[in-house]
């Protein structure tokens, strides 16, 4: 235990004193029988907490919001937000807390929030409340993609409460504890704007600035430099997503944030068998969310942040929206160049390499691998293999055997790296049937199962024996995987 480990957590109240508009003070509500399901120790450690401390009873209680030092002044956050398109002026945290923010050894501010811990004045007909299996959900696949290096909030904890939450059926309530740069969202500035209330909306803004993209303070316009940051720092992330496959399944812009973390993990999979079309929320019944329309979606939620700064941008309204536009138009750049240097990498191709060789190369391989259904991660981590002379692995997940065997020869004479591509192409990632054994294990009460899945994700790139399960692809019978919202 270092000397910075505190036995209590020293809660900052930022945004909770400079925001009274979009806070309102609120408390969690008392659970039960709280007990601890899940702890990530290196999180706490590096937010300087005491493990042993988060353990203890008072720990637990503290984790999910009951026993809070007497300064610290929680608050459900206010927000609106395009939800499936539509507009929807007052959202909110339903069911969620800010804690407040605390200073990391990195000096850096990060949110500690709730999920789950009870209705709030924006509950709306929400119980408020979260159950087991979604917030183990939510815990694995942000550590799993802080493992990937894709810019996530994070979980610190899962508590549950001892209460039962009707869902489809009773199921045992929880809590998670969640961290995050912040919890600005394009929705927090949606909500500003709509209040008519200019100098919030700018004080939100320079709040911003402060706390995701300094830089931007510099510039001579520096809400159009904010603008343009989250255009860049969102047009990464969807990239990564993508080269992931990754679909996140409910892409409101409440759910995207200004520090380009993903957030809000919902209805969300990591891809099977590769198909641009595929859709995993149960709700989503025009694929607006679809794996393809990712990058097409988030542009659209940036228009709306674009709306929302508008009057900071320019006062005059014809040079705003020109101004935004511009800045937009460098999204689509911005996102194909990380998009296709991230594939060039899971190629294990040198850096610098010609785009009339190695574009063909990418398409045409994505042909073959969408053609042939292939299990999208275990494709590409065995085409690691196929670089060191074993092609067999990623031959055999392909159907046109001709084509890959042409295709296969052309990229063998750019001399493929395949450490390189080891480093990239993960082996475990949270698989949707895995998950699913895992949540109904710890709905009936055994948490080894998702230990267990949560310790394979963790480290994804390097092959360990005795986890070969993590690594195959979903058994045939496992068929069509659908998730739900009613999380
Ligand atoms: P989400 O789709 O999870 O991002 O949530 C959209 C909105 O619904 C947010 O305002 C949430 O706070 C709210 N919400 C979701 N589930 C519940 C619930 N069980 N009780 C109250 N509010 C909820
Ligand atoms: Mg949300």
């Amino acid at each position: 235990m270092s000397d910075v480990a505190r036995s209590t957590i020293a809660f900052e109240g930022f945004f909770a004193r400079d925001f009274p508009e979009l806070a309102i003070p609120w408390r969690a509500e008392e659970a039960a029988d709280p007990q601890l399901l899940a702890l990530n120790q290196p999180l706490a450690v590096e937010l300087g907490f005491d493990p042993h401390f988060l353990r203890s009873p008072e720990g637990i209680r503290l984790l999910i919001g009951n026993a809070l030092p007497e300064e610290a002044t929680p608050v459900a956050q206010a927000y609106s937000g395009h939800q499936f398109g539509w507009y929807s002026p007052r959202l909110g945290d339903g069911r969620a807390l800010l804690l407040g923010e605390v200073a990391g050894d990195d000096g850096k501010l990060r949110d500690i929030h709730l999920k789950g811990s009870g209705r709030t004045p924006f509950a709306r007909n929400g119980d408020g409340l979260a159950a087991v299996g979604p917030m183990l959900r939510e815990y694995i696949v942000s550590e799993s993609m802080h493992a990937l290096n894709i810019p996530t909030t994070r979980s610190l904890a899962v508590v549950g409460t001892g209460r039962q939450v009707q869902r489809e059926t009773l199921l045992p309530g929880a809590v998670l504890t969640r961290v995050a740069s912040s919890h600005l969202r394009v929705g927090s500035f949606q909500y500003a704007r709509a209040t008519n209330d200019v100098d919030l909306l700018r004080r939100l803004a320079d709040h911003a600035i402060e706390r995701h993209h300094p830089s931007s303070a510099g510039e001579s316009n520096p809400y159009l430099g904010l603008l343009k940051s989250v255009i860049s720092v969102q047009a990464k992330l969807v990239a990564q997503w993508m080269l992931v496959g990754f679909v996140h399944g409910v892409m409101n812009t409440d759910n995207m944030t200004v520090s380009g973390e993903t957030i809000d993990y919902g209805p969300c999979a990591f891809m099977d068998g590769f198909d641009p079309g595929a859709v995993y929320s149960s709700i989503d019944e025009q694929g607006r969310y679809a794996y393809r329309n990712q990058p097409l979606v988030a542009e659209w939620n940036l228009a709306r942040f674009a709306e929302s700064l508008a009057s900071l941008i320019h006062e005059d309204e014809e040079q705003a929206v020109a101004l935004a536009v511009e800045a937009l138009n460098a999204y689509r750049q911005q996102y194909s160049a990380t998009w296709f240097s991230g594939m060039q990498a899971k190629l294990g191709l040198p850096e610098g390499i010609d785009d009339g060789v190695a574009s063909p190369l990418v398409d045409d391989l994505l042909e073959l691998v969408q053609e042939s259904r292939a299990d999208y991660t275990s494709f590409f981590r065995s085409l690691g293999k196929a670089a060191r002379g074993q092609v067999e692995p990623a031959r055999g997940m392909i159907l046109d055997l001709a084509a890959f065997d042409a295709w296969l020869e052309r990229w063998h004479a750019l001399a493929p790296d395949a450490d390189a591509m080891d480093r990239v192409n993960p082996i475990y990632i949270p698989r949707n049937h895995l998950m699913e054994e895992a949540l109904s294990a710890a709905t009936e009460g055994d948490t080894g199962p998702a230990e267990r899945l949560l310790a394979a994700v963790s480290d994804p790139f390097s092959e360990r024996p005795g986890l070969e399960k993590y690594a195959e692809p979903a058994p045939e019978s496992f068929g069509p995987y659908r998730t739900f919202c009613g999380t």
